[in-house]
């Protein structure tokens, strides 16, 4: 096993660095729980690195990854690696391996923590409530959405979009659409799914949640016309990365009540949650809107999980093996 210098670049879970620590590693970890590196902090702490524990706020580009010569590894602490340049990694020989799996259900159900919030109006109502303003319980009081027996769109039937759809289907009784690259007839036998193109789904679901990668292809793939396709009383949820939704036509589609509501995980400019600085609370502005910090895959379970696979991707590489999860394969043969 070579000893690897290792640089994590933030406090993960300590079964990971614990891990890294006990392969013989020399391991430097950024302490400072909210502190993401700058790019010139970053290039300073990879530059005489083996490997890189990086965070989806890390943004490895091509400066970060020509600046360290030793490098052989990027293990990213998520199953997006919108936040790392693959090409660039993948023309140095530096493998980039990703967290994906572990946290599948997690980020399942959270995105039904939000379908059914933002149904419910459950944040609208816990505020409400605190604030003392029940007074009387009422036949008209916070009256929300049944998800039972609705139409669910899931845009992108990968890991987590299979998973969702298995709490909609055998615990909801909804009906599902879905649209993705790939046709899966045996899912859609088992779960009695449906193989539909983006706008058809967009017109006939009342519940639409997102679970796509962010690429060229599904950058602002909801934009204006897509929001006029969906029904008045949809509820879109994303859970994926923020830039599958134009923030702009979001707004617009809560201004003028195209839509219902809808829950969000993620953001256009992250950590913002409006891009445009000159209106910080534009999306901040809306009752029927929810937001939650990107934790969609925060249980303690799970973060455990993605730091051990991120630790193992490094020991495995260090000791001669291919790791488990490399998104970028072409890379060994360099
Ligand atoms: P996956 O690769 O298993 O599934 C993605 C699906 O999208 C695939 O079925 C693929 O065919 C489909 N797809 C890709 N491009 C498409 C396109 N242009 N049009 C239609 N379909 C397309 O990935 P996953 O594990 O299900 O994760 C999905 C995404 O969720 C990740 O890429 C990540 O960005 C996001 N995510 C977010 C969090 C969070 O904390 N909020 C946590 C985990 C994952």
């Amino acid at each position: 096993m070579e000893k690897f210098k290792v640089f994590v670049a933030r406090k993960i879970p300590e079964i990971g660095t614990e891990m890294l620590k006990k392969a013989g590693f020399d391991v430097d970890v950024n302490e400072d729980e909210e502190k993401v590196l700058t790019k010139l902090e970053l290039i300073e702490k990879v530059k005489n690195k083996d490997a890189l524990l990086s965070l989806l706020t890390d943004k490895v580009d091509e400066e970060v990854l020509s600046s360290a010569e030793n490098l052989k590894i990027v293990a990213n602490y998520a199953v997006g690696f919108n936040n790392i340049d693959i090409d660039a990694a993948t023309r140095r020989g530096i493998l980039v391996s990703n967290t994906p799996g572990v946290l599948t259900q997690t980020v399942a159900e959270h995105t039904f923590a939000l379908m059914i919030a933002a149904a419910r109006r459950i944040v609208e109502a816990d505020e409400y409530t605190r604030q003392g303003k029940y007074r009387a319980w009422g036949p008209l009081l916070f009256l929300g959405m049944d998800l039972n027996g609705k139409t669910l769109g899931i845009i992108g039937l990968g890991r987590i979009g299979k998973a969702v759809s298995k709490i909609a289907v055998r615990g909801f009784d909804m009906k599902v659409l879905y649209y993705d690259k790939f046709k899966d007839e045996a899912f859609e036998k088992e779960y009695n799914a449906e193989d539909t193109d983006l706008e058809t789904l967009l017109k006939e679901a009342d519940f639409i949640t997102i679970h796509v990668p962010l690429l060229s292809s599904t950058k602002h793939l909801i934009s204006f016309n897509e929001f006029k396709l969906m029904k008045k009383g949809a509820i879109l949820v994303n859970t994926a990365r923020g830039s599958i939704i134009d923030e702009n036509a979001l707004i617009d589609a809560l201004e003028n009540k195209r839509i219902a509501g809808a829950a969000l995980d993620v953001f256009e400019c992250e950590p913002e949650i409006s891009c445009d600085h000159k209106f910080p609370h534009q999306l901040k502005g809306f009752d029927n809107l929810i937001l939650t910090p990107h934790i969609a895959s925060a249980s303690i379970e799970t973060r455990g999980k993605m730091a051990e696979l991120t630790a193992q991707s490094i020991i495995d590489l260090a000791g001669g093996k291919t790791p488990q999860n490399v998104v970028n394969t072409e890379a060994l043969k360099k």
